[in-house]
């Protein structure tokens, strides 16, 4: 018996990186998985994958900051999974990595639209179904950068720093309804985000990979699996006295 059995999942961003590791591992404990995201092919591909392995998988096209798209495809998924019981809201962006006073308010303005709008939108449109199921659990990637500053990404520390809150809002929101609502706080987890900003800072890959490694105590960046491990924890039932609460998986990076 799987530990998300007769649970049905959503995770936003699910064919890349954290998403993909929570999707994969979700339906492994017997989860239906909802993929979605905005990069379709991968989507579909890990949905073939998932079903390959025996797993219950079914993808979405969604982007986060469209609350058209938000709620015409958790409604479809509710239809076709019959209720929604716990969402991952994973889709973000690092989005421009320029000093505060060099950044232009359209770059701002679009990693706030997708890191925070997004998980206002997809927790607005997901909490209805769970009051209807009598609970659930929502499970919001914040970041380290929502716990200390770096002298980096601006608007990336600032949407983070407003996730872990609306985090603790909602959790006392919904609390009476049974519905959790938990933060996650990586350190930095090697994936195409990561390797992005690895190739933007013209210092090379390896080069910058070493330069992070160094920064966690643990002596090394994170893997998806990492966070998809405390995901699960939090989705299933193990987790049900927790919520508001924020869950550091960072290799000691914010212990010092
Ligand atoms: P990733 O590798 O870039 O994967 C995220 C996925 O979300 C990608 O497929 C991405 O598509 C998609 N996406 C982007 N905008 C979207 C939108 N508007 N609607 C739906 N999907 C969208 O990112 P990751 O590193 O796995 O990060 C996942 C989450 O963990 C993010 O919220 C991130 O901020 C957080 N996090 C990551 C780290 C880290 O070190 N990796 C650390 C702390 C927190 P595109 O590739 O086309 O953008």
């Amino acid at each position: 018996m799987g530990r998300l059995e007769n649970n049905n999942v959503i995770v936003t961003g699910g064919a890349r990186g954290i998403g993909r590791a929570v999707c994969e591992l979700f339906a492994r404990e017997g989860a239906a998985v909802a993929v979605t995201d905005i990069v379709d092919d991968e989507g579909q591909d890990l949905v073939e994958t998932i079903k390959d392995a025996g797993g219950n998988a079914a993808f979405w096209h969604l982007d986060t900051s469209s609350e058209e798209n938000v709620e015409q495809a958790l409604s479809e998924v509710s239809d076709r999974l019959g209720g929604i019981n716990t969402l991952v809201n994973n889709a973000g962006i690092s989005g421009t990595n320029k000093p505060t006073h060099q950044i232009e308010t359209e770059e701002w303005d679009k990693v706030i639209q997708v890191n925070v709008k997004g998980v206002f939108l997809c927790t607005k449109h997901a909490v209805p179904y769970m009051q209807k199921d009598k609970g659930g659990s929502i499970i919001n990637l914040s970041s380290i950068y929502g716990l200390v500053g770096a002298p980096d990404l601006p608007a990336y520390h600032a949407s983070k720093g407003a996730v872990r809150l609306m985090t603790k809002t909602d959790a006392l929101l919904y609390a009476g309804d049974n519905i959790r609502v938990n933060s996650i706080h990586p350190g930095y987890i090697w994936t195409p985000l990561v390797a992005e900003l690895a190739e933007a800072s013209g210092q090379g890959v390896d080069d910058f990979r070493r330069q992070l490694d160094d920064k966690h105590p643990i002596g090394h960046v994170g893997e998806p699996d990492d966070i998809a491990y405390g995901a699960l924890y939090l989705a299933s039932d193990e987790s049900k006295f927790v919520t508001g609460s924020e869950l550091v998986i960072d290799g000691g990076y914010t212990a010092q």
